[in-house]
């Protein structure tokens, strides 16, 4: 088993990580904290330590076969808000330790895994060894608001990689990745009149209450992926065309978000279209700046990346971590969307393994175990050794 106290690297990663939780980094706000994370790459020797143009940083370690593609270890920068500061028991951006966890926006999501790739990497170079291929720290901006680093990232890749480890909170767990998202706004047209004759005009809201009860009892036909999990729907936002108190509106249209491993952009407008039924509706792309964009048409799965389980990569890195670790680990997949839908085009294979725990990603006393951190050092050392 590799002796962390004896490199005094958990300590060290305790320390870095309660300093990047320290340093406040909201999307389009990251420069600071890039800044930092490059210091600390310089101060472990890293080989190399870069930040590019949009404000992505990185740190490469050569390896003993330095002509194989390289393992990458990928983080974001950016964090969430911790919204109402009363509810926290200690304030976001002090990074209390309390117990064996710290506390902090960021913790897990993902400063303290972020922190365990930089160290396990600094943990190598400290026994005085060598990763068997380059491996490479990527730390890109803006993930938490449509991924534009990870984008600017992988259009710009210059070296080949072999495998992208993503650090996103996964409980030590080797997560093989998530469904993809369909954003659509359905919007339901009436007529507008004096909410004081409402006899007179068509309110749209009614068509919209009968679609959001079909839709609730309808749910359950999405199909459900094996290791992605069910699809599912929920209804967000809903709008109407006036602002005003006493008129009925000219439209409504509700905003309806589906995570899937199963459906295409065809099919789910073949569910909806039986959902909706008799009532007159029309779509829309949510994410298209154009205001009534049709969504567009196709059979593609919406994946957000997919690594299957009898891949040989899974079983070897399943095997180098729980060698590491000294533990049986499981294989698992996010609920939530990550970048790594947008390292596809690399070509690599991606998957998920961090020490953050996805329960207490984005909220309120957000935390990270630190014997998770420990175990997960661990991990990454026999990973990045042996890869
Ligand atoms: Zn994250």
């Amino acid at each position: 088993m590799i002796d962390l106290g004896q490199i005094k690297l958990l300590e060290d990663c305790v320390k870095f990580t309660r300093r990047l939780i320290q340093t406040k980094s909201m999307p389009r706000e990251e420069a600071e904290l890039a800044g930092l994370i490059a210091q600390e790459m310089r101060y472990l020797e890293f080989d190399q330590v870069w930040i590019d143009e949009i404000g992505n940083v990185s740190g490469r370690i050569f390896g003993r076969e330095r002509m194989l593609g390289a393992l990458v270890l990928n983080s974001h920068l950016d964090h969430v808000d911790p919204g109402d500061l009363r509810l926290w028991s200690a304030p976001p951006y002090a990074a209390m330790i309390e117990g064996d966890d710290i506390l902090g926006r960021g913790a897990c999501d993902i400063k303290g895994p972020l922190a365990v790739q930089i160290y396990s990497m600094a943990g190598l170079l400290r026994m005085g060894d060598r990763p068997r291929r380059d491996v490479v720290f990527t730390g890109v901006i803006e993930e938490e608001i449509g991924g534009r680093g990870a984008i600017y990232w992988t259009e710009n890749l210059d070296y080949p990689v072999e495998l992208i480890v993503l650090g996103e909170p996964s409980s030590n767990q080797l997560s093989l990745g998530h469904r993809g998202i369909l954003q659509t706004w359905i919007t339901f047209p009436g007529r507008s009149v004096h909410a004081s004759v409402p006899q007179n005009g068509t309110n749209p809201n009614y068509s919209m209450a009968t679609f959001l009860e079909r839709l609730d009892q309808m749910k359950g036909e999405l199909k459900e992926h094996p290791i992605l999990g069910p699809t599912t729907v929920a209804p967000t936002i809903i709008k109407v065309d006036t602002a005003s108190l006493n008129v009925t509106p000219a439209w409504t249209k509700v905003l309806l978000d589906f995570r899937t491993g199963t459906e295409s952009s065809n099919s789910l407008q073949a569910f909806i279209k039986r959902v909706a039924g008799d009532l007159e509706y029309s779509l829309s792309d949510a994410w298209s700046s154009e205001e009534e964009a049709p969504l567009p048409h196709s059979d593609d799965i919406i994946y957000g990346y997919y690594t299957a389980p009898d891949k040989a990569v899974v079983g070897t890195v399943r095997k180098l971590i729980e060698r590491g670790m000294g533990s049986q680990t499981s294989l698992s997949s996010y609920n939530f969307a990550t970048d790594g839908r947008h390292f596809i085009p690399c070509g690599a294979d991606i998957v998920g393994y961090s020490a953050g725990e996805e329960k207490y990603a984005h909220t309120v006393d957000e935390r990270i175990s630190i014997s998770m951190m420990a175990d997960s050092l661990r991990g990454h050392i026999q990973l990045l050794r042996d890869f």
